[in-house]
């Protein structure tokens, strides 16, 4: 480890005893709660998933609970969290982890063979579960540790994922990594967050490459999404959904459209199509199709 990377240590660790959040899955050990605080983490900010984490859990309070209900009912209990295909893996990974008999794999190879797990989810389960020394890497790390070791010119850019992976296993501390994690999730978020860091109360502040010098970016650059009349269609899918969690029943496709969106008309209807589509093979969706679109019904699968 270079020196510089040694000097990260000491002051991350000292902020994080002082200053952690106190989050109802850190310290958990029942591996159920873990997981499922990890998956809906996944592109969604920790006050939403303190609301709705435990309703679920009153719901669903054991994988085996999870595995057994029907997907709509999971996909019914998932309200508020958005992302809904991620209520359609978490529903297929308990299914599959209840059939092992709740063996949850030590390796990051055989984790990433499992429905809705990716890199990210792959080493907190490492980490949390069974306590292995891995890194972890969100966007809130890769933030801060892009800003703290390299000069970065904008609040906008950061190093690539590839890079800062590599970076956060060579600084990675021989203990506590668990802690060391959260603890650089916790500053990414709450201190050097994207567009106004808070460098003054930043621990890392005397060693950080970017403290100086960092214009804010212009808003507006993120990438534009694809969309209808400047509404990305993500949350026409999540109306979509919210929809159908209302109408056990379902609607015709062209009321469907008229839900989500007051203004549809007919020249829409290709564009809800390919909407349907999608949330078809993501296993949200059940399409009863018709002789044309219009006629056709739209249920929660
Ligand atoms: S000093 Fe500022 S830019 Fe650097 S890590 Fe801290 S909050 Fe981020």
């Amino acid at each position: 480890m270079r020196s510089r990377d040694r000097s990260i240590i000491s002051p991350v660790r000292q902020w994080y005893r002082r200053h952690g959040r106190s989050l109802p899955w850190r310290g958990e050990s029942d591996p159920y709660r873990i997981i499922l605080s990890e998956i809906m983490l996944q592109q969604t900010q920790v006050s939403r998933v303190l609301d709705i984490y435990p309703r679920f859990l009153r719901r669903f309070p054991s994988m085996r609970s999870l595995a057994l209900a029907r997907q709509r009912e999971v996909v019914l209990a998932w309200r508020g969290m958005g992302y809904n295909n991620r209520a359609v893996r978490l529903h297929a990974l308990a299914s599959v982890l209840v059939e092992r008999g709740m063996k949850i794999p030590s390796d990051a190879a055989s984790l990433l063979e499992l429905p809705g797990i990716g890199r990210y989810t792959a080493h907190a389960i490492l980490s949390s579960v069974h306590g292995l020394p891995v890194p972890v890497v969100d966007v809130n790390i890769r933030r801060l540790l892009s800003r703290v070791l390299w000069r970065m010119s904008s609040t906008a850019d950061m190093k690539s994922e590839a890079e800062i992976w590599r970076t956060a296993e060579r600084i990675l501390p021989r203990r506590g990594v668990y802690d060391w994690n959260q603890a650089l999730m916790d500053i990414g978020a709450t201190i050097c967050t994207g567009r106004l860091p808070s460098c003054s109360r930043c621990p890392l502040g005397g060693i950080c490459a970017s403290r100086e010098g960092m214009t804010q970016a212009a808003r507006g650059t993120r990438k534009s999404e694809p969309g209808l009349h400047g509404v990305p269609n993500r949350i026409y899918r999540g109306r979509i959904v919210e929809a159908l969690r209302r109408k056990k029943g379902g609607f015709r496709t062209e009321v469907l459209g008229r839900e989500i969106r007051p203004e549809f008309s007919r020249h829409d209807v290709p564009w809800l199509e390919s909407l349907l589509a999608g949330l078809e093979r993501d296993g949200l969706v059940r399409v009863r199709r018709g002789r044309t679109l219009p006629g056709s019904r739209v249920v929660l699968a």
